[in-house]
């Protein structure tokens, strides 16, 4: 019977998962890669890496988180041919300044995990959800938590202050980085591709529905633009990004707005939604002809060229810009938008190849490569969780 690692990534109404095989050469082998639908109407769909539907499945609306995560469990037990799980790993929002490299999920390490809950107050319940419904349905399950954070260590503390009093930074009032597992695999695929490409001072473009900038120099994260929280930073599909803490003083203080609903605000209604009024979805912006869709785009990309250049800024030049994640990947009209805002960097693409989707976009005259890279979450928790069970 295949021995298999199931790697999680909860979102806001689902969780990714991908489910691997241990290849004799010890490498992972994709089997399935899928999503768990935990909205109103709970839906469990997966494909083979071929892309053949393995499974398409709803469940009563108001099932149980857990019931459903224990439908996903018994399809990999089952149906997938029949597999043995050695262990979940799972994308953990936030590790704090305590969780620095993939742990092992025990009992009490998942209450100190749940104990960063006030730093990351909508996403890091999120993550724990599918870990405590593991726990519960196979307690001899080992679980991996592997955490978005951990990437961003690298990073000079100078960079990472707040011009707080510096009480508040022993209290963990710092800036963190969010998408390090996004950062990661990019930087191992830089590296799969050429050391000298890895080499380079690189931005990367983690553009989806949340999106940050990272800056790497040698393969490390130097600068980032997400903070403290995942709201800072770029304007994304429902988060504001950026913004002057003037106005939060000004909705709390002068308007009244109650801290629940500026909260809600800020993550939810803000962003291309906000800005549009029509969707937070770029590819619904891209097919709108409605003038406030188009400033939403233009906005999104006017910020995304600013903070690039901060970060070019940061690492004292650029000379590779890779896009990646559902916008980064799929847009061709972001990335020729962003990179004309940079041309004074040096960039410039070959339309022909960004249209194309192609790995490469930039001309032979460009000073900066610019690459299209597919991110892949999944393989990087899949890898640390069966790297941390074997060791
Ligand atoms: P998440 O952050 O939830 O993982 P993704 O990385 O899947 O999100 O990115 C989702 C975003 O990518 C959405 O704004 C979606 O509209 C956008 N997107 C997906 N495909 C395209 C496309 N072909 N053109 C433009 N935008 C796209």
């Amino acid at each position: 019977m295949p021995r298999s690692v199931l790697a999680l990534n909860a979102g806001s109404s689902s969780v990714k998962f991908a489910l691997y095989d241990l290849a004799r050469s010890n490498g992972l082998r994709l089997v399935s890669r899928g999503m768990l639908d935990l909205g109103d109407a709970p839906r469990l769909t997966a494909k083979a890496a071929d892309g053949t539907v393995q499974c398409d499945r709803q469940f009563t609306a108001g099932d149980a988180h857990d019931a459903v995560i224990g439908e996903l469990l018994n399809w990999v037990d089952s149906e997938v041919g029949g597999r043995k799980l050695v262990c979940a790993g799972h994308r953990i929002v936030h590790g704090g300044s305590e969780f620095t490299e993939p742990v092992r999920l025990t009992p009490a390490v998942i209450d100190a995990i749940d104990g960063l809950t006030p730093l990351a107050p909508l996403h890091q319940p999120r993550s724990l959800a599918p870990v405590r419904a593991i726990a519960a349905l196979r307690p001899e399950l080992p679980q991996v938590g592997c955490f978005d954070t951990a990437f961003h260590q690298t990073i000079d503390p100078l960079v990472r202050r707040f011009a707080l009093p510096s009480k508040y930074e022993a209290e963990g009032v710092r800036r963190y980085g969010f998408h390090g597992l996004s950062y990661e695999y990019i930087a191992g695929r830089l590296r799969e591709i050429s050391p000298a490409l890895a080499a380079k001072r690189t931005v990367i473009a983690h553009l989806g529905n949340g999106a940050s900038l990272c800056a790497l120099r040698q393969g490390r994260s130097v600068d980032t633009t997400m903070g403290f929280s995942a709201l800072d930073g770029l304007v994304m599909g429902t988060r504001c990004g950026a913004i002057d803490p003037g106005v939060l003083l000004y909705f709390l203080l002068e308007k009244g707005v109650a801290a629940d609903d500026l909260q809600a605000m800020l993550y939810e209604k803000s962003g291309l939604l906000g800005v549009s009024g029509i969707s937070g979805d770029m590819r619904a912006l891209e097919a709108s002809g409605d003038p406030r869709a188009h400033e939403a785009i233009e906005l999104f990309a006017f910020r995304a060229a600013r903070e690039a250049a901060a970060l070019a800024n940061t690492m004292g030049g650029l000379e590779c810009l890779v896009f990646t994640a559902g916008i980064g990947e799929r847009s061709s009209s972001i990335r020729t938008a962003i990179s004309g805002k940079l041309a004074w960097l040096g960039i410039e693409l070959d339309e022909g190849a960004n249209v194309a989707h192609a790995e490469i976009i930039s001309s032979a005259e460009s000073k900066v490569d610019v690459r299209v890279i597919g991110t892949d979450e999944e393989i990087v928790v899949a890898r640390h969780s069966l790297a941390l069970i074997e060791a």
